[in-house]
């Protein structure tokens, strides 16, 4: 049997802090969960948290190398534990999230938080230092606009639809054109499905993503999409992804065949082009679960729970 999850993915990645333009900043890691920064006149936004607080701090150390100003906000793009759980290292005045996001973190953020660290010990660095489940402040349904001061311009939080959760926002600036996307977009990493509503993704939102007309991108992991070239192609690279698993399983949940054989399907449909991108094979199971399900007309995600991990897991790849 394949090592559960990301359970054997124990090296640690090379971090990369680009300056993206006049204060804006993202942190990459080769698939890791991405992070950014932007600048207000006085502030800082920070966007996503990472999954501990001791985690969070080498980012905050990075940042602290261009500039010294205090979080006023952190902005949560969706409830996943390796996103939100490292907040507390930003003494941020506000905490900003979806109303769903809210919702989740009451309904299954103790359980996500098990589930993950089971898949992803390796993010969890002192998973000690987390406080508890981080609560937003401030919530907000579809748009929501921080104003930067001076000639900074503005920072706006957007809803776009259900997709990688039934909670996920981006960060838009549109003076420079440039998307922070979450998990609603991969560039050159794959998807994780596990919590998605795939039709709507696949469909509304992400054409709702595209419509911002980005020149640079921000996706949940993988490279910053430099240029409209780039950015179309993760947006596109996303939408064919989600296609080609909505295919494959749906053929086979149509024809009476089992979740194996869905799995299958869609493993080999995908493995040619995605398979050697960061999280393919610990992501692969979940994502045709969860599909499987929304064929099944399941309207909202099962809780995912890390007993419930392990017997997906034994059940599809092995
Ligand atoms: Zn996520």
């Amino acid at each position: 049997m394949r090592a559960f999850a990301s359970a054997a993915d124990l090296a640690d990645k090379e971090q990369t802090l680009e300056v993206l333009g006049d204060g804006v900043y993202a942190l990459t890691a080769e698939g890791d969960p991405n992070v950014g920064a932007i600048e207000g006149e006085d502030f800082l936004v920070c966007f996503e948290a990472m999954a501990t607080p001791v985690a969070a701090r080498g980012w905050l150390a990075r940042l602290r190398e261009h500039t010294a100003k205090p979080v006023r906000y952190l902005v949560l793009s969706h409830y996943h534990a390796v996103r939100v759980l490292g907040a507390s290292a930003f003494d941020a005045e506000v905490i900003i999230a979806h109303d769903n996001t809210r919702g989740l973190i009451a309904e299954r953020g103790q359980q996500d938080w098990e589930s993950e660290l089971a898949r992803m010990p390796r993010l969890f660095r002192d998973p000690a230092s987390i406080p508890g489940l981080t609560w937003p402040t401030t919530t907000f349904s579809d748009r929501l606009t921080i104003h930067l001061g001076g000639t900074r311009g503005e920072l706006v939080l957007a809803y776009c639809g259900r997709g990688h959760t039934e909670g996920d926002i981006v960060a838009w600036l549109p003076g420079q054109k440039i998307l922070f996307a979450g998990d609603l977009v991969e560039a050159q990493a794959a998807l994780y499905t596990g919590d998605a509503f795939h039709a709507d993704w696949a469909g509304g939102t992400l054409d709702e993503v595209a419509a911002f007309g980005a020149e640079s991108l921000i996706g949940g992991r993988g490279a910053v999409a430099h240029g409209r070239d780039a950015v179309d192609a993760a947006i596109a690279q996303t939408r064919d992804f989600l296609a080609t698993m909505r295919a494959e399983v749906g053929t086979v949940h149509a024809g009476g065949g089992t979740l194996r054989e869905a799995f299958a399907a869609a493993h080999g449909a995908l493995e040619a082009r995605y398979g050697r991108w960061p999280i393919f094979e610990h992501c692969m199971p979940f994502n045709v679960s969860r599909l499987w399900d929304e064929l099944s007309g399941i309207e909202r995600p099962v809780i995912w729970t890390a007993e419930r991990d392990r017997e997906v897991w034994s059940q599809l790849q092995d």
